[in-house]
């Protein structure tokens, strides 16, 4: 069976609309289809007409510094994101979450665009993202737009693009600067599924020893990609320190919605990871801003 039957790869985005304009809807975007081949095998997703891809585009490919954000092209590749020593240096939530995403041959195609344009709550690139505060670039008819991530998703699997219309051409987020850092952690099975059980990420500013500003992502946890927005509240003005963490991993177990999933699990475990893990990660967000130094972990092989 064909999934799709024609394959385009325009060389600028004006290009990439026309395509898209011509098929009528007929069309879709593809990244390194990591998803969107499977779905279509399995059958969660129809054949289309054509597939459209940005990897020709002069500049999508690129990661980026401008005015104080690091911008990564829609078509990059995770194991580019991975290996890019200043998204390591001023988002290593970043690299920590791109970084673990299926195995090399997932990461040598799969795309930050690709995560983010499929809206699953617990994408692990989306997650790492979210806690930096990114932005996403729409193209579509009426043009170029920087949109913040948090309105891209509308539901499980369900994103604010139509990619039959429109694309994600850059993200981007604000680099972390002097006394910031960010950390990523998830907890995943072995092996089996390709989504993880709970991850989080974390991005903390201090002043002295006193969380000045802070943003934490959780996923999954509820219908869209998590913003702990209370617990985030709880810890501005705090000081930084194992017991504040601890309280405030209490206090994101409570405002997430957490559900028990068959392959995954259950909404109890869940709720005990965020108490175990979240204060590892807003400790390790803290150490990096103390030192300046962000060696990003548990990055695959
Ligand atoms: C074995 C395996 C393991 C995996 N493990 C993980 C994991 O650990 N964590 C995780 O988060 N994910 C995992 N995934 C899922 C997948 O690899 C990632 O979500 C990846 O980032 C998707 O990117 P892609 O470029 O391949 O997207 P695609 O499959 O090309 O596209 C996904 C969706 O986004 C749309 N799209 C793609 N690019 C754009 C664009 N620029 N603009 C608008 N729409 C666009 C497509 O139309 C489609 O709807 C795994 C997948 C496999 C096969």
């Amino acid at each position: 069976m064909a999934y799709w039957t024609h394959y385009h790869s325009p060389q600028t985005i004006e290009e990439t609309l026309d395509v898209l304009t011509r098929y009528e809807g007929r069309a879709r975007m593809i990244g390194g289809g990591t998803d969107l081949i499977l779905d279509m095998q399995q059958g969660h997703h129809p054949p289309v007409e054509a597939l459209v891809e940005l990897a020709r585009i002069d500049g999508l490919k690129d990661i980026t510094e401008e005015d104080g954000f690091l911008i990564i092209g829609g078509a990059v590749p995770h194991t580019q994101l991975v290996q890019d020593a200043r998204v390591a240096r001023y988002g290593t939530c970043l690299v920590e979450s791109c970084g673990v995403i299926g195995g090399p041959q997932v990461r040598n195609v799969g795309t930050l665009a690709g995560n983010v344009a499929h809206a699953l709550p617990a994408g692990d690139g989306t997650i790492g993202l979210l806690a930096l505060g990114g932005d996403v670039e729409i193209a579509d008819a009426d043009g170029l737009r920087w949109v913040p991530m948090a309105e891209m998703f509308l539901g499980p699997g369900r994103s604010a693009i139509d990619s039959t219309k429109a694309f994600i051409s850059r993200l981007r987020f604000p680099k972390t600067g002097e006394h910031e850092g960010s950390a990523f952690r998830r907890v995943m099975r072995p092996q089996g599924v390709a989504l993880p059980m709970i991850s989080m990420a974390g991005r903390i500013r201090l002043t002295g020893e006193t969380v000045e500003s802070v943003r934490i992502s959780i996923g999954p946890a509820g219908p869209t990609p998590f913003l702990a927005e209370k617990t985030m509240a709880f810890l501005a003005g705090k000081k930084s320190s194992d017991a504040v963490f601890a309280e405030a991993a209490s206090v994101a177990s409570k405002e997430a919605s957490l559900r028990t999933s068959k392959h995954r699990a259950s909404s109890e475990y869940r709720h005990e990871m965020i108490r175990v893990q979240l204060p590892k990660v807003l400790a390790k967000a803290a150490e990096r801003a103390r030192t300046g130094k962000a060696a990003p972990e548990g990055v695959g092989l």
